[in-house]
């Protein structure tokens, strides 16, 4: 049955009344605009990495429990409205790009709402995938969690997969009979801002955890049934401590042995405490050879059964014929048998002139600031 346009009218006036909080940031991996994107605490509760710019000047605060389901009530008011709309069209149901065409056309600023667009987006893609904001999830109460957790799972049946940010320190202060409900409850995969496992480092950046500690916090995780993503920085140590750097960032990844390793080489961000230290002479950047060197060291310590990726565009070394020296994509390396493979290709980086890796233009563009 086809609508008229009075009745696309009411469904449109209803989308523009459902709104919900999403926050900023989400990874890479994350399905792109295909996440459900959904905000369980504001900001991040320890906020002192000195490399980090994300959350500096916004203060942390919890959601409060029956806020975040009201907004999960008020992603499925908008997935049925435009549920209802395909059907009046004769799309039965299904959320293709004519169905979008449609909602514009009878509403054209609902391209500027948020909460409309990430819906349709989601469901458009499947509606299989959601991130979970802030960057400190776990943070949250236990019980308080894992009935918002609960709800999410009943009430958007069609996700196969949740995710969300939390701290290493985090996970170190969870009992494991938390993790485990909280992994029941519907939680799949963490995301873990690892950055070092040298406790000078460590200290010197501000991460406030300790190798140890990310130790225990990343294998309790595993332990937990978790999907484990953890991201490093090559060249947090700069020149005076890469080695160490590398060498104990292979420790830890070893002794945790998560489902996923990913690189976020360092780029100082204006308005960070290290950005001045790096822009007062006190902190020294590695060459894009050195930092190949260092990942050669991080790389040959590994003994894990991890997917190492490189996907982030400051990932950008060139081989020798001008292409990406790593693939780019979020399932990355399969160890251990493409470590060989891995440290061939860092071997091949090497053997190109510094001055033609993507990456070294890019280092060079942020030191003449
Ligand atoms: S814990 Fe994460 S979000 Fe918070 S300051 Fe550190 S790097 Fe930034």
């Amino acid at each position: 049955m086809m609508a008229d346009g009075k009745d696309l009218g009411q469904h449109v006036e209803r989308l523009r009344s459902l709104s919900f909080d999403i926050g900023t940031y989400r990874p890479p991996s994350e399905g792109g605009s295909d996440s459900l994107l959904l905000r369980v605490s504001e900001n991040c509760p320890w906020n002192r990495c000195t490399f980090c710019e994300m959350y500096k000047g916004q203060r942390f605060g919890y959601r409060a429990p029956e806020e975040v389901r009201a907004d999960i009530d008020r992603v499925a008011a908008i997935r049925d409205e435009i549920r209802a709309v395909s059907s009046k069209l004769g799309m039965g149901g299904e959320f293709t790009r004519e169905l979008g065409t449609a909602l514009l056309a009878a509403g054209r600023d609902l391209a500027g709402n948020p909460s409309f667009v990430t819906v349709f987006n989601w469901l458009a893609a499947g509606g299989r995938t959601a991130f979970l904001q802030d960057a400190d999830s776990m943070s949250m109460r236990p019980q308080e969690f894992t009935a918002v957790l609960r709800h999410l799972r009943q009430t958007l049946s069609s996700l196969t997969r949740v995710t969300t940010y939390t701290r290493s320190k985090t996970l170190f202060k969870r009992k494991p009979e938390d993790l485990l409900s909280i992994r029941e409850a519907g939680l799949d995969r963490l995301h873990v801002g690892l950055e070092t496992g040298d406790d000078e480092v460590l200290a010197l950046v501000g991460k406030g955890v300790t190798s140890a500690e990310q130790i225990e916090g990343g294998r309790k995780a595993v332990a937990a049934g978790f999907q484990v993503s953890m991201y490093w920085m090559p060249d947090l140590g700069g020149r005076e401590r890469w080695r160490s750097h590398a060498e104990n960032t292979a420790r830890v990844l070893s002794a945790i042995d998560p489902h996923y390793i990913r690189s976020r080489p360092l780029v100082p961000r204006e308005g960070t405490p290290l950005y001045d230290e790096f822009a007062q002479g006190r902190l020294h950047l590695s060459s894009p050879h050195e930092r190949l060197e260092e990942l050669a060291a991080m790389i040959t310590g590994l003994e894990v059964n991890s997917k190492v990726c490189f996907d982030h565009p400051m990932n950008s070394w060139s081989d020798r014929r001008g292409r990406l020296l790593f693939r780019r994509d979020y399932e990355g390396y399969q160890f251990p048998r493409e470590k060989p493979l891995l440290l061939e290709r860092i071997r091949e980086g090497l053997a190109v002139d510094e001055s033609m890796h993507v990456h070294a233009r890019r280092l060079m563009a942020v030191q003449s600031l």
